[in-house]
């Protein structure tokens, strides 16, 4: 990440009238939502366009003769052209509509394993991949009699790079890790795992949830085979996500589900499958959501992916200025490249009684193992409280976040 403090031209207070939750109140306190990696807030941008296309536009895509067919398949495809251009994808066509990452990661893992995992085979992935980048390949590996190797992570909750290169040989059939940490904000070095993988001819899928509403992705310039990442947490509708592949593998795999939109001939006998992406795009897709998303990226593009990435780099240095200030806390994840999330433990209080009275303070934080328990079990522990912060929060909520975190010490203390 550009570490570099650039002029910060975004203007927060006014950003923040275009997020209707921002203004609310929770327990009659005003709403600081630090959970952003569990889902962030839309803006109206969003919220106006979904009611619009449901007031005057929606019609199904792909399928109709029709005027509206036409033009929301038209807004469709005009989606995915943007979601190629946000990740700088060499085609359109390299860019499949899913669910979400979980969505993206299942397809792959089912369609990938299909293709080319044989009994014995390896999957390196990482100890601490959100269970999305986890429990699909181990469903694969089950079914295909293959092998899941784990590339450590460093108590400061970086990967061991070192370790990389040893654990490939001929069985190793693909690299699956994140882009950035959900439990941590560790943002790891995707070209150098990409570099590393390649020198072995080994694909690589990055889970990019936590990546793609934080940093500028170039697929092309990382090199990586896959990328994935979900909708909602990137300020725009859930239900959708995206699976980036490069065309000479999404040529090569097979369909993940079947159903209409997805064929090219039907018979009883035989069915032959549609050009990429469509091949993986079973059903009735969510065009809707998929134009959400395009509104979403388009408003991160009039503020400013530089201007964003400033001003969250701002926000986790003000935050980590204050933490290390405080007794009695322990951050889990100070590698030095990491977003602005922070998972941390307070002595003696249960993450759980914490995130309690946060909440009642009008915080919202998450508790728990988010979704990383063999994170956890690395650790030692049973779970953290997560302070996740996007670019419409401020350093007025820090302090607040900050008091509020005090006054949990000494309820409890
Ligand atoms: N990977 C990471 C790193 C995540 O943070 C998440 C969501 N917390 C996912 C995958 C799964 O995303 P979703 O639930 O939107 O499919």
């Amino acid at each position: 990440m550009d570490n570099k403090q650039n002029d910060v031209t975004l203007n927060i207070e006014k950003i923040r009238e275009d997020f209707p939750v921002l203004s609310g109140k929770v327990h009659k306190k005003p709403l600081i939502y630090f959970d952003n990696g569990a889902t962030t807030q839309k803006p109206k941008a969003v919220i106006n366009r979904l009611s619009s296309i449901y007031e005057k536009e929606n019609s199904s895509i792909h399928r109709g003769v029709h005027f509206l067919s036409g033009e929301m398949t038209n807004v469709y495809e005009n989606a995915r052209q943007t979601v190629a251009d946000y990740l700088n994808a060499a085609d359109k066509k390299e860019i499949i509509f899913t669910s979400g990452a979980t969505g993206s990661i299942n397809l792959l893992a089912f369609s990938f394993g299909e293709k080319y995992i044989t009994p014995g085979d390896e999957i390196i992935i990482s100890g601490m991949e959100h269970h999305a980048n986890l429990v699909p390949w181990q469903m694969m590996a089950e079914r295909k009699s293959a092998k899941i190797k784990v590339l450590p992570v460093t108590p400061e909750g970086a990967l061991n790079y070192d370790a990389l290169e040893p654990l490939f040989n001929e069985k190793t059939k693909l690299v699956a890790i994140n882009h950035v940490s959900n439990a941590l904000g560790t943002i790891n070095n995707a070209k150098k795992i990409v570099a590393i993988a390649h020198k072995h001819d080994v694909p690589v899928l990055l889970d990019g949830a936590q990546a793609v509403q934080h940093l500028t992705i170039d697929v092309q310039d990382i090199g990586c085979d896959f990328y994935v990442f979900s909708g909602h947490k990137i300020y725009a509708p859930t239900g959708i996500g995206v699976l980036y592949g490069k065309e000479k593998w999404l040529e090569e795999l097979p369909p993940y589900q079947g159903g209409g939109d997805m064929v090219d001939k039907v018979t009883f006998e035989k069915t032959t499958y549609n050009e990429i992406p469509f091949k993986f795009e079973a059903g009735t897709t969510n065009y809707i959501g998929a134009a959400g998303l395009s509104t979403a990226i388009n408003y991160l593009q009039v503020l400013g992916l530089q201007n964003i990435q400033a001003w969250e780099n701002e926000l986790r240095d003000y935050m980590i200025e204050k933490m290390s200030q405080m007794e009695g806390i322990q951050l889990y994840g100070t590698a030095p490249e990491k977003i602005a999330t922070f998972s941390f433990l307070l002595d003696n209080i249960h993450f759980y009684d914490a995130g309690m009275i946060l909440d009642k303070l009008g915080i919202a934080v998450r508790t728990g193992t988010h979704c990383t328990q063999p994170l956890m079990q690395q650790f030692g522990i049973e779970g953290t409280i997560r302070a996740s912060l996007a670019f419409y929060n401020t350093k007025e909520e820090i302090d607040i976040f900050i008091k509020g975190v005090e006054q949990v010490k000494m309820m409890f203390g």
